[in-house]
């Protein structure tokens, strides 16, 4: 509002100053029609009026420019200037009075020109200090400046090429080159700014720039070193140069990865300088070259970093697993390859997808309402991870849908407020490799262990046979005992190992699901494990839920799998604790729980413990004890197949609390 007064006053005084010193005479008379006397003889406001009026016109035109611009103000401006302009001439006509018409004209001219390059000039300070703070953002820069990046660049190089010296230019303000960056792996003959030898290479580097291409020098004699000048170039802007010298020949096929290289220093080179001039940048204005040049460089800056953003998208296509990338509207933002391979579709036919229709083409039975799951991602930010089967293809993928969020700020700097999320992952792994050597892990198992169980089963009934014998003598009779027990032991074993292969075999539809009491497994599982549990001063105790209803499943897969559970509560529950079995009705489902006071699991076996053939070791842990590492994976199996789910919390030391859940009838 000040400002704009001010533009006013300025323009009102400025035309005031002409309408004085009648400067604006002449062309007032065009504006003036005189019936019968000379145009001195027209009445003219007097003076402080015609200030004042000059002054109230100024004003009001600048409020008006400010208020919605110059655009969309001229048409206004434009019917009053003709309708003074008429006015005026009619005025001087009729009345024989001037109305200053010219000077007004002027500071209302002049009052919109003033504004408009005032809103001209705040809009460009914003748009640069955006975009500068933009290029800042996208690429902080670093307090050492470009050498660092510029001298890894040069090892990357020396990798390949094998230089003996290499060294890379900057152009300065006066547009000469200086030194970057330099590596040499022998002394050299170039001193830097000084002798010929680098007067030389500098003069190289110049030819190579005025060519705009790379230029490479072999010694006439064979003997000597080769030289290699490249001009440095980002956005059509050369910024540099590097000069290369080499023992070896220089190979032709090496002309591609040295371009690429010398593009990546170009942009070092390009960022450094863009640096250099936000630091030293007066404050910018639109007439000001110094700051077009810095809204140029912050430009290239973006760009640059535009091009090197597109690494880790590209990167995607070098990782075994699928992966596609979507924004939060749906529109896929990018796929690469094995995820296309996997969906079996072709580039072609992605163009068009969006994220839901690409996750169709993974529609199963586990997997049926893409949209839910999705939506279940977005409202709870929780990644969804299933197992995917195709049986008719026989193959098996593990699915990721997640959200990904913007860390760009998080990495570095503490984190104000949580991380905005800007898109869906969805990730795909192809599983099938690692479930046909399961597979083939466990019809191994099976097979030996039905091959197992013929000789065994002899051993363990000649054993028994001859513990029954009176003529043994008394110590062949204590080591027979042995020998039954243990084959017994054994045959136990290979018996669990037995149950899980053949319930892995089983389909779902194949188990046989009859109204059963959960309640009552428990009563059962109690009363068969009590002595158990006394053996080792344990008290067994059952909490039962009031009314519960039944549950369809196998009766004595679902024994089996709560009697695992309460022994490992007795196995692993030092003596003098307790174990309570406790049933409860939620939404949908009965939940079965054993919890003891024992020793508890790490946090880090939390999820293995249900894998199997895995065991957590303990110190001081009974030896003597059966295990397998089976009986949660056989629970876990039995509870999945009737379409329940196992849990487990525990804490180590303190005791660990199992649980499944079955649905309810
Ligand atoms: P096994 O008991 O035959 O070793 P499981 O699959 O039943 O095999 O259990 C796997 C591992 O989980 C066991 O080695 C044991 O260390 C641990 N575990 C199971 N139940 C408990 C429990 N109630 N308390 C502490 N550790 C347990």
């Amino acid at each position: 509002m000040l400002t704009c007064a001010a533009a006013a006053l300025l323009a009102g005084l400025v035309s005031i100053t002409c309408w004085i010193t009648g400067a604006t005479a002449s062309l007032q008379k065009v504006f003036v029609l005189v019936p019968n006397s000379g145009a001195d003889d027209l009445v003219v406001p007097g003076r402080w009026l015609g200030v004042a009026f000059i002054l109230v016109v100024s004003l009001a035109v600048a409020l008006e420019v400010e208020r919605v611009g110059a655009r969309r103000a001229l048409p206004y401006l434009g019917g009053s200037f003709l309708g003074l302009a008429g006015l005026s001439l009619f005025a001087s006509w009729y009345f024989a009075l001037n109305i200053l018409f010219i000077p007004i004209a002027l500071a209302a001219a002049l009052s919109a020109a003033l504004i408009q390059v005032k809103r001209l000039t705040e809009r460009e300070r914003e748009f640069t200090q955006k975009l500068s703070s933009s290029s800042w953002r996208v690429e902080a820069p670093k307090v050492d400046g470009a050498e660092p990046r510029l001298l890894s660049g040069l090892k990357l190089l020396e990798t390949v090429l094998l230089p003996n010296e290499a060294i890379v230019f900057r152009k300065d303000s006066d547009g000469q080159l200086v030194a970057a960056a330099r590596m040499r792996s022998t002394p050299s003959t170039m001193e830097a700014g000084r002798n010929s030898a680098w007067r030389e290479g500098v003069s190289f580097c110049e030819r190579a720039i005025k060519h705009s291409e790379m230029v490479v020098d072999k010694p006439d004699s064979g003997e000597g070193l080769t030289s290699i000048a490249l001009p440095l170039r980002h956005e059509d802007e050369t910024v540099g140069a590097l000069l290369l010298r080499l023992t070896n020949e220089f190979d032709e096929e090496d002309r591609s990865l040295l371009a690429a290289v010398g593009g990546q220093m170009a942009r070092n080179l390009q960022r450094e300088e863009s640096h250099k001039l936000a630091r030293t940048s007066s404050p910018v204005s639109i007439f000001s070259t110094r700051g077009s040049n810095q809204k140029l460089q912050s430009l290239y800056v973006l760009n640059g970093a535009l091009l090197e953003q597109r690494v880790g998208l590209n990167a995607l296509a070098e990782v075994g697993d699928g992966v596609a990338l979507a924004y939060l509207d749906g529109r896929l933002a990018h796929t690469n390859s094995t995820l296309l391979a996997l969906a079996r579709l072709v580039p072609d036919e992605v163009r068009n997808l969006t994220f839901f229709q690409l996750l169709d083409s993974f529609r199963t039975d586990v997997f049926d309402e893409p949209v839910l799951a999705v939506r279940r991602v977005l409202q709870t930010g929780e990644p969804y991870e299933r197992e995917l089967h195709y049986t008719e293809r026989g193959e098996t993928y593990g699915m990721r849908i997640s959200l990904v969020f913007d860390n760009v700020n998080g990495s570095t700097k503490p984190k104000r407020s949580a991380p905005q999320p800007l898109g869906l992952c969805l990730t795909i792994k192809d599983l099938t490799r690692e479930k046909e050597l399961e597979q083939l892990k466990s019809d191994m198992i099976s097979l030996m262990s039905h091959e197992l169980r013929t000789p065994l089963t002899s051993i363990n009934g000649f054993a028994e046979l001859l513990t029954a014998d009176d003529d043994l003598p008394e110590q062949a009779k204590e080591f027979v005992t042995i020998i039954a027990n243990e084959s017994q032991r054994l045959s136990r074993m290979i018996n669990t190992f037995l149950a899980v292969t053949k319930l892995e075999r089983k389909d779902r539809q194949e188990v046989l699901k009859i109204p059963l009491r959960l309640d009552e497994v428990v009563r059962e599982t109690i009363a068969a494990l009590q002595t158990t549990a006394k053996k080792r001063r344990i008290r067994l105790v059952e909490q039962p839920a009031q009314k519960l209803p039944p549950v369809a499943a196998d009766k004595s897969m679902i024994t089996q799998a709560v009697k695992n559970l309460v022994g490992n509560a007795i196995k692993y529950s030092p003596e003098r604790t307790t174990v309570i079995v406790s049933t409860a009705l939620e939404a949908e489902t009965v939940r079965l729980v054993v919890e003891d006071r024992g020793y508890g699991i790490p946090a880090e076996a939390k999820d293995r413990v249900w894998e199997k053939f895995y065991r957590v070791v303990r110190e001081g842990e009974d030896k003597d004890e059966e295990s397998t590492g089976l009986g949660l994976s056989f629970v876990r199996e039995v509870v999945e197949q009737h379409g329940g789910s196992v849990d487990l919390e525990s804490e180590v030391g303190r005791g660990s609390k199992f649980s499944f859940t079955l649905p309810r009838l």
